[in-house]
Formats: structure tokens, sequence, C-alpha cells
């Protein structure tokens, strides 16, 4: 059985922790690797070692600290077909599919190439009588970031470019579902020339995700992953003095007024909302449409387009997507359609049942579409996190508004219109995050920041973009004055002010 180790201070390492987690294979529902999880005392070790690496990283040129970025990059690019294989095989996604997690994330190393840019600071001459004011962004130190499964490689990279670049050491503690691209991406960092001690993978799960949190050491900590666990770990770090920027779950709507283009409008949506299984937090499982007529055409389609879908493993480059990530979370999804149904809705197409031929203890869901749903129901306030579309109709724009604006979740939203008047009028009263305009999964390029609102995103700092630079640096304000030779001495018992 292969073993998934830590990869500690420059290569792989053996912690005190004995217990391990099987890593499955969701096509076939076979354990193919066993990870190990790290004990709450191993962390001390770690620590030290980021900590007496960093200060060195720190106080290269930033140029250096790119060029750094510049050559992790090409090598992610020249493995990225066999690490999306990789990424596939434990998390279950089509082979394309885990080709753009790891382009996406990819992006932000691309950004960060721009580091010295990035950090260079403001400069104020002449402030006062011979003064002078500038600001610089120092990193912090040591910090962390603790990921979901379900973008191995995508948000790992979204936290390791930026802190790294900006000169921390950095910690990440990966999903233990799917473990292995986070390692290779911190062997190829230090390939790329990275020191050792400033790219670590630590693997683990509360234990030590509670340790990190507790670390006075560790100065800042992000999380990506399921809300009630991101209030708990923005609770806790923020408790410990830490600064925190923690992203939760989604529900995400799209909107579909009665003069949008329909056929574009399903093709975006049954992509956004089965494509990865539906296991994206930028996924559509909610469509709005607005009126019945559009309501009745709407769903017309879907179904048609529902019915062409083909599920498959991860290297059928036919298949649309592939199996969840575990039996547990299948389960899980089969119970909310239950719910659902049991609530009243209307179940249109039913996913459960599939079997793929040849892979039949794979975690396999066809496509689901329930219709009339409504907002007292728990199954449309909870997030599913699968291949189930589900349909709330509304009667006015107002209507359509008020759902994504009063959902506990406000991570992404989706409108699908021609009318400028009224894309503009949601974008600027939506209570969500990121607004898509006939745009499906409005995903920010690298160069913007990625965040929701509510209880989607906890802090106030976005991921990557300038935000992420923000997040793992500190200003320094140096206000400096160098007096004229022979200018007489001053006393002053006031605020000085500049009048
Ligand atoms: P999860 O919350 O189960 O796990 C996330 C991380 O927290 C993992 O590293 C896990 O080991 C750790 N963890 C699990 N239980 C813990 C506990 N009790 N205490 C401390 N740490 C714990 O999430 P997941 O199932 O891996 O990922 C799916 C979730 O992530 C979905 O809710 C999805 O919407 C969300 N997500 C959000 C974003 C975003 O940017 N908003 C992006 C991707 C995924």
């Amino acid at each position: 059985m292969r073993n998934i180790g830590h990869f500690i201070d420059g290569g792989p390492a053996v912690l005190s922790g004995t217990r391990t987690s099987d890593v499955f294979d969701p096509s076939t529902g076979q354990v193919q690797a066993r990870v190990s999880l790290a004990a709450r005392t191993d962390l001390d070790t770690v620590v030290a070692n980021a900590k007496a690496a960093q200060p060195g990283w720190a106080a290269l040129n930033p140029q250096r600290r790119a060029r750094v970025m510049f050559r992790f990059k090409e090598l992610i690019e020249a493995e990225i077909g066999e690490l999306a294989r990789l990424l596939a095989s434990e998390h279950g996604k089509v082979v394309d599919d885990a080709r753009g997690d790891i382009q996406r994330g990819l992006e932000v190393v691309e950004f960060c190439c721009g580091i010295p840019h990035l950090l260079k600071g403001e400069y104020t001459e002449g402030a006062g009588p011979g003064i002078d004011v500038y600001s610089t962004r120092q990193p912090l130190g040591v910090v962390a970031g603790i990921t979901p499964f379900n973008f191995p490689a995508m948000i790992p990279l979204w936290m390791a470019a930026p802190a790294i670049a900006c000169g921390n050491a950095f910690i990440l503690k990966p999903s233990e579902r799917d473990p292995s691209v986070p390692v290779r991406l911190a062997e190829l960092a230090i390939e790329a020339g990275l020191p050792a001690g400033i790219f670590n993978v630590l693997h683990g799960d509360k234990e030590i995700v509670d340790a990190i949190l507790e670390h006075p050491a560790v100065k800042a900590v992000s999380f990506v992953g399921s809300s009630d666990i991101a209030q708990h770990v923005y609770e806790r770090g923020a408790a410990n003095g830490k600064r925190m920027q923690c992203m939760g779950g989604a529900k995400n709507h799209g909107i579909v007024l009665p003069d949008a283009d329909l056929d574009q409008a399903v093709a975006d949506i049954v992509g956004a909302a089965f494509g990865s299984a539906g296991e994206r937090c930028m996924a559509l499982p909610v469509v709005v449409p607005v009126g019945a007529a559009t309501a009745d055409a709407l769903r017309e389609r879907l179904v048609a387009a529902i019915h062409g879908l083909r599920v498959g493993i991860p290297t059928d480059p036919d298949a649309d997507y592939g199996p969840v990530v575990s039996s547990q979370h299948k389960a899980r999804i089969e119970a909310y359609i239950q719910m659902a149904q049991d609530e009243g809705a209307e179940l249109v197409v039913d996913g459960r049942g599939f079997s793929l031929q040849g892979h039949e203890a794979g975690y396999f869901l066809a496509p689901t579409l329930i219709d009339r749903v409504t907002p007292d129901m728990k199954s449309y306030r909870d997030e599913i996190f699968g291949p189930v579309l589900q349909m709330v109709r509304a009667e006015s724009f107002e209507e359509a508004l008020s759902y994504p604006t009063d959902h506990q979740y406000g991570n992404g939203v989706a409108i699908f219109t021609r009318d400028g008047d009224h894309a503009r009028r949601f974008a600027a009263a939506v209570e969500v995050g990121m607004v898509g305009i006939n745009i499906p999964i409005p995903v920010p390029v690298a160069y913007h920041s990625f965040g929701g609102w509510k209880r989607s995103g906890f802090g106030d700092l976005n991921q990557y973009g300038m935000d992420g630079v923000r997040f793992y640096t500190r200003t320094k304000t140096v206000t400096q004055r160098w007096p004229s030779a022979g200018s007489a001495p001053e006393r002053n018992f006031s605020i000085p002010t500049m009048d």
C-alpha cells in the first residue's frame, strides 16, 4: 500500500503521529493509498524549521523570489498532464477538469511573478518641513493554509504562491482525501529553487488544525472548506490573535430572465451545475427562472440536456463528470434528494440508483433535477454539493433577486439576460460576493480576488490578487525627518499637525 507522507524542510519527513487515513479511488471504491496524519506535537518541529528558514528567504531581494516563482510556474506547466491524472485519480473529477484545477492555481503563480511590483510601497516627499513618509509591506513570518478536497491544486496555490512570494514560510495542511498533488507541488517548488523550510506540507485532520490555530508562531491562517468548520477556524484563530481568512460553503443561484438566450443559458447552467459532479463552491445548484413561461421552457430544455450527459471515470475523454468523492458523501447527496421530495418538491429527473458498468462500486450519481423548490425547504437552504439542480420559480425580477440576497450563503451568483438595465441593477443590489452576467461560474481572474459574503466568507480579505498580497504582509509606515544643517531645534508638547 502506497503511503503519502509529510513534506517538511525540503524533503519527506516521518513525524511522531502514527494515525493514517485511507485515500480512495472514487471510481472503484478501493483504498489506493494511506496518508500519514500528524500529531499535535509534530507542529513544533515544522514551525521551528519554517521559522529558521524564513528570515533568509525574506531577505532575498523580491526579483530573486520572483525568479523562483517563474521557475515554479515552468515546472508545473511541464508536468501538468501527470499532475492532472494524479489529481483526478484521488478526487474523481475528469482529467480535463483536473487540468483546469491546476491551471487556475498556476495563474496565481503567474500573478506572483510580478511580486517586486506588487510589494512596492508608497512614498510621500515633503509631507512636512524636511519630512518624508514611506510605507512598506513586510512578510508576517510563518503562515498556514488549510484546504478542502474539491480543488487540491488550485486552492493550495491560491495561498502558497502569494504567501511565499511575499517572503513568508508557508505550512499547508491539505485535505486528507486527495493529498498527493499538494505534496508534488511542494517538491516542484523546492526544485524551482525555493529554500528548504519555506513550503511545507503537513497532513492531518482536526487535531493538527487545532494545533495550528493555537501555535503562537503561526501568524496568519487561510482556510477554505465548509462553513461550520470555517467559522470554528475563524473564531479560534482570531481569539488567538491570528490574522484569519476563512472561506465557507455556497449555494449559488442562476437567475434566468424571460429575455435570456435560453439555449446558451441551458448549456451554461448544465455545465455549472453538474461539472465536477457539482462539487465546486462556485457550482450553480439553483436555477431561478422568472415567469411561468420561462420556467416551463427552461425545464424542458434542461431535461433534454440532462439526458444527454455522460457520467464516467476521470480518464474517459467523453465523460462530462465523474464520481463524487466518497461513499459517505454520495449517501448524503442521496439523502438530500429524498429530503427535497419529502418536503414537497417535484423530482423531475432522479439521478439515484445509477451504476457505471465495470465500476459498480464507484461513487457515481447521475444528474438530478428538482422543480418547485421553495425557500423554506431545508434541501434549498443547505449546500448539497453534488450533481443536483434545484429550480425555484419566481414571478418577478424583484422576487428572483431576493432569493440569493436572503440566502445564508453568498459566494457566487449568475444572471442570464440580454437586458443591461436589469443586469446592472441586479449586480449592484444582490448580496453575494461574486456576480456573473451571462457567466455561469464567475471565479475572478488571478489579478482580481476571490471571496464570498455572509456564511461563505469569514474575515475581510479575499483570496489572491492584491488582497492576497495584503493578507500575507503587514504595512510599516516610516515618517522621517532630516533637518537641514543650521535649522533651529524644535520643542513641541502638542500632537504634531500639518497646520
Ligand atoms: P471540510 O470543511 O470538510 O474540510 C476542509 C478542511 O478542514 C480540510 O483540510 C479538513 O481536513 C479540515 N477539517 C475537517 N474537519 C475539521 C474540523 N472539525 N476541525 C478543523 N479542521 C477540519 O470541507 P471539504 O469537504 O474538504 O470541502 C468542501 C467544502 O468546501 C464545501 O462546503 C465547499 O463549498 C467549500 N469550498 C469553499 C470554497 C470557497 O472559496 N468558498 C472553495 C472550495 C470549497
